[in-house]
């Protein structure tokens, strides 16, 4: 029923020789494409040529050549090959079969790693799914135009030959790119029911290039939305923190929001997205880690959490003192509750949990600014994450601004100054965030859209 709707609401007709794919490809040669060769890494050129050179083909695919295409560097690249897992491990020295559901080849040279995948075949019906048709397994091979097929949006579907310097375009791919569009291959609803994922995939990307999404690529997803609750959890985390290091996480979080993939779907978005306690701070957070991605620089997802979730520790921080807890036993129990819910709820791997716990901890420590406390906290490993923390309360103006720029100056200090510090009497002695600034227990919470 609801299928039929979807599809007549869409004008999609049932195609039957698409699901196999189109054999021939469009054929772009360097002057038509323009890609620029010095974009290249050495490795992917080094994995495609050893392949050719042994008799199989091989291509740059998938996000590498769309970021070629728009003239932008790719981070990495992912080879595709016909040769079997197998084949592709015998010809390099370091490279490791990995994967279950479906078995790819890591190739590494140094730090870099290549990801090379052998064209994969048709989704047969006989492939496991779960009740609610999402594809659990398939390890089928096949022919370079049906792993095309099976790739998600037409411009994640090229695939580029480094040695002839062609593009193989099987679904209007380079034509979507210059119109900025994002279009789901084949048949959107059968595309998201098989992987969910591709829901979060196509905000992800949308937002990223700043790409119009199609509109029956779109239309589906409103009412598809809540089948992303059947996919693993550590998988939806994958994409979440996929999508916050894109370097458009604000940009991400509101399109997430426009296509109604935030409600009830993960818990931790809800308590983004509509929270009015921390709104503030959290758009801070993630103008912050944006400018990081798009300098170059890294970013931790122990930092991006623990800024994601700090209001609600906040809230129970200040309930527990309200019951009479102290403060510093107070913070700890509201970081476990706040961790506990999130790590069922997230799969938040141990390693992230016990740096946003680091980071939180440390908070309190900074309100002492006398004896030698502050000469501790210098040589604390975590030091550098927890100040650029407290720097966001700061700004933020949950806490006062000057004592940011107190550790600014004693961390920055030679050893006079730092002893000068110490002997200034902070202008606002405070423990724990600013009372004053505390929103009123029953100040009016946004409607929720
Ligand atoms: P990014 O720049 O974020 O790495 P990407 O397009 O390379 O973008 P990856 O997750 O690295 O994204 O995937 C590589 C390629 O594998 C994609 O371009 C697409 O062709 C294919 N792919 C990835 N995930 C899916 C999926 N869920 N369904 C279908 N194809 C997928
Ligand atoms: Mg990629």
């Amino acid at each position: 029923m609801i299928k039929k709707f979807i599809r007549k609401m869409l004008g999609v007709k049932n195609k039957p020789d698409e699901a196999l794919g189109n054999r021939k490809p469009k054929v772009l040669h360097a002057k038509e494409h323009g890609i620029d060769p010095q974009l290249l890494s050495s490795n992917a050129i080094r994995v495609t040529q050893t392949l050719q050179e042994n008799g199989f083909k091989a291509f740059v695919v998938g996000g590498a050549v769309r970021d070629l295409l728009l003239g932008v560097k790719p981070k990495d690249f992912d080879i595709a090959t016909n040769a079997t897992p197998e084949q592709v491990k015998r010809l390099f020295r370091r490279a490791f079969i990995i994967g279950r559901r479906f078995q790819i080849v890591h190739v590494m040279f140094g730090q870099d790693l290549l990801e090379v995948t052998t064209f994969r075949g048709p989704a047969t019906e006989a492939a496991p799914k779960d009740e609610h048709g999402r594809v659990l397994r398939d390890n089928t091979f096949g022919e370079q135009h049906e792993d095309a097929v099976r790739r998600d949006f037409t411009i994640n579907a090229m695939y580029y030959d480094p040695s002839s310097q062609t593009v193989l375009d099987y679904h209007g791919g380079i034509a979507d790119i210059r119109k900025k569009i994002l279009r789901i291959i084949g048949v959107p609803e059968a595309r998201y029911r098989e992987d969910p994922v591709r829901m979060l995939r196509v905000v992800r990307f949308a937002a990223k290039l700043q790409f119009t999404i199609d509109a029956a690529t779109r239309a589906p997803i409103a009412i598809m939305a809540p089948l992303i609750n059947n996919v693993p959890s550590a998988r939806v985390f994958d994409e979440m923190l996929k999508l916050l290091m894109s370097g458009h996480a604000m940009a991400c979080l509101q399109q997430l929001r426009k296509e109604g993939l935030h409600h009830g779907l993960m818990p931790l978005l809800d308590v983004v997205l509509e929270q009015p306690l921390g709104e503030k701070f959290v758009t801070l957070a993630l103008a912050n880690t944006d400018q990081r991605v798009l300098q170059g620089k890294t970013v931790s997802p122990g930092f991006l959490f623990a800024s994601l979730l700090w209001h609600q520790v906040v809230e129970k921080w200040d309930a527990y003192k309200a019951a009479g807890e102290l403060s510093i036993p107070a913070l700890h129990l509201a970081a476990d509750d706040v961790l506990n819910t999130q790590t069922d709820a997230l799969a938040l791997q141990r390693k992230i949990g016990s740096d946003m716990r680091d980071i939180w901890a440390m908070q309190p420590r900074f309100e002492k600014r006398a004896g030698k406390t502050p000469y501790k906290l210098l040589e604390n490993t975590r030091l550098r994450a927890g100040y650029d923390f407290l720097l966001l309360r700061c700004a933020s103006g949950e806490i006062e601004a000057e004592i940011g720029e107190w550790w600014t100056a004693f961390i920055n200090g030679d050893e006079a100054e730092r002893e000068h510090l110490l002997t200034i009497k902070p202008k606002h002695e405070s423990s724990g965030p600013a009372k004053k600034r505390r929103p009123r227990r029953n100040a009016p919470r946004k409607a929720s859209e």
